[in-house]
């Protein structure tokens, strides 16, 4: 039997984590934990009885203790209660499918206390990756990558131990606006941002995609989690999202790993490495498909490509600064605030006000995600 907690259970890749839960009798949920939806998180406690469950919102909180009474599961709240849930004694994997920089700290708290972790939340990664690699190493804990072009890159490179990397191929769907130019984006409405061709996520991951900074946030993931210089990541638009992503060695051969795009394979791996397990659902029809095509990314009108790796290469504070921005931008943007553009161009604006910080420490990195927020609230009241 596995032990697992689920931090974010709500969103599209806690449901579908606790999807690959039903399909499979042998892991316990031990903690859930989710900023809001009671309802749905009322469903998931009687289904799969956790020992503890975090409400982020504490008047939501105490609504679902009263909801749960009957039931023995303890109700907590807050930062205190998320990072209660990520080191929940019996739990040996955390699933990080939160969404936001708000994971850095449970994901931390989660490695301290030996835990391994399925990260889908890249967003931690991305800011506070010189803390985390380090930090897995000191508690002999694996990371496995949730994300899908990180599932892929990791099954490629199994078995291939002492070979070096010679390109890490991270591929791209292109989002919804593939083809278009900037000017043709100058009115773009949620509705249509939020059309994702292939995969079905959160909002903000959705927005992300549509701007490629979720592609840049990949990088600088993929960064971090293969230990590649910069040089040696190259994103390919592939917008059938058949190819998961590739990796090159140094003899010119190319391991990629492929499917449909699914959730749930990448999930089940974290949760199972180094096992492969069945897995209901559609499998990749090459006949049907007839062909995959690539492209290269137009990093001129999707800017957050290009500004994610001048930020990789700057390193430190900056990424920071790029992941709040556009945390803060995205659900602007989100609420009518802001116009789709201005998500892009309020990201290069922060970073260039941005003073670096080296190697900054969590405290630091969460008083720079202030700042930032600060900043683009101060541009925008002008
Ligand atoms: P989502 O918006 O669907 O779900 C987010 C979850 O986090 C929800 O359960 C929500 O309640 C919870 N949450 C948000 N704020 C919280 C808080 N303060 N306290 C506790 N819980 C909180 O998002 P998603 O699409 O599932 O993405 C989650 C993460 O996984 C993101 O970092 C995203 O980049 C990454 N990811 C998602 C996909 C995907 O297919 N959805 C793929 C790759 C990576
Ligand atoms: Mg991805």
């Amino acid at each position: 039997m596995k032990y697992i907690s689920i931090l974010g259970s709500t969103g599209s890749v806690g449901t579908q984590t606790l999807e690959v839960v039903r399909n499979n009798k042998d892991i316990t949920v031990t903690a859930l934990a989710a900023g809001s939806n009671i309802k749905l998180l009322e469903e998931q406690i009687r289904e799969f009885r956790p020992n503890i469950v975090c409400v982020w919102d504490n008047e939501k909180a105490k609504e679902l203790s009263l909801n749960v009474k009957d039931l023995n599961v303890i109700i907590v709240t807050g930062m205190d209660g998320l990072i209660e849930c990520a080191t929940e004694p019996k739990a040996q994997i955390v699933v990080t499918a939160i969404v936001g920089m708000i994971g850095i700290r449970p994901t931390i708290e989660a490695i301290k206390a030996g835990k391994d972790i399925a990260l889908a939340n890249k967003e931690t990664l991305v800011t506070a990756g010189h803390i985390i690699m380090p930090l897995l190493k000191e508690h002999h804990v694996n990371l496995l990558p949730v994300d899908s072009e990180h599932s892929a890159i990791f099954q490629a490179i199994n078995g291939e131990k002492g070979n070096e990397i010679s390109r890490i191929i991270l591929t791209a769907s292109g989002g919804p606006f593939r083809g278009k130019k900037r000017e043709d984006l100058l009115n773009i409405k949620v509705e249509d941002a939020l059309k994702h061709p292939n995969w079905s996520m959160g909002q903000k991951i959705t927005i992300d995609s549509s701007t490629l900074v979720n592609k840049g946030l990949e990088v600088i993931e993929a960064k971090w989690l293969f230990d590649v210089e910069l040089d040696k990541i190259q994103v390919v638009v592939q917008p059938q999202s058949v190819i998961h992503s590739a990796v090159e060695f140094q003899d010119g051969g190319i391991i990629a790993q492929m499917g449909t795009p699914d959730m749930k394979l990448p999930i089940q791996y974290a949760l199972y490495y180094p096992e492969r397990r069945n897995l209901p659902g559609a499998r990749v029809d090459f006949f049907e498909l007839g062909k995959i095509t690539f492209e290269k990314p137009d990093m001129d009108t999707f800017t957050g490509l290009k500004l994610a790796y001048q930020v990789a290469r700057i390193g430190h504070s900056m990424p920071t600064v790029y992941n709040a921005a556009n945390e803060l931008a995205v659900s602007m943007f989100l609420n009518r605030k802001i116009s789709y553009l201005q998500i892009t161009e309020l990201i290069e604006m922060a970073m260039n006000q941005h003073k670096i910080v080296q190697n900054p420490s969590v405290s630091e990195i969460l008083n720079i995600e202030t700042e930032t927020y600060d900043f683009i609230k101060s541009i925008l009241n002008k």
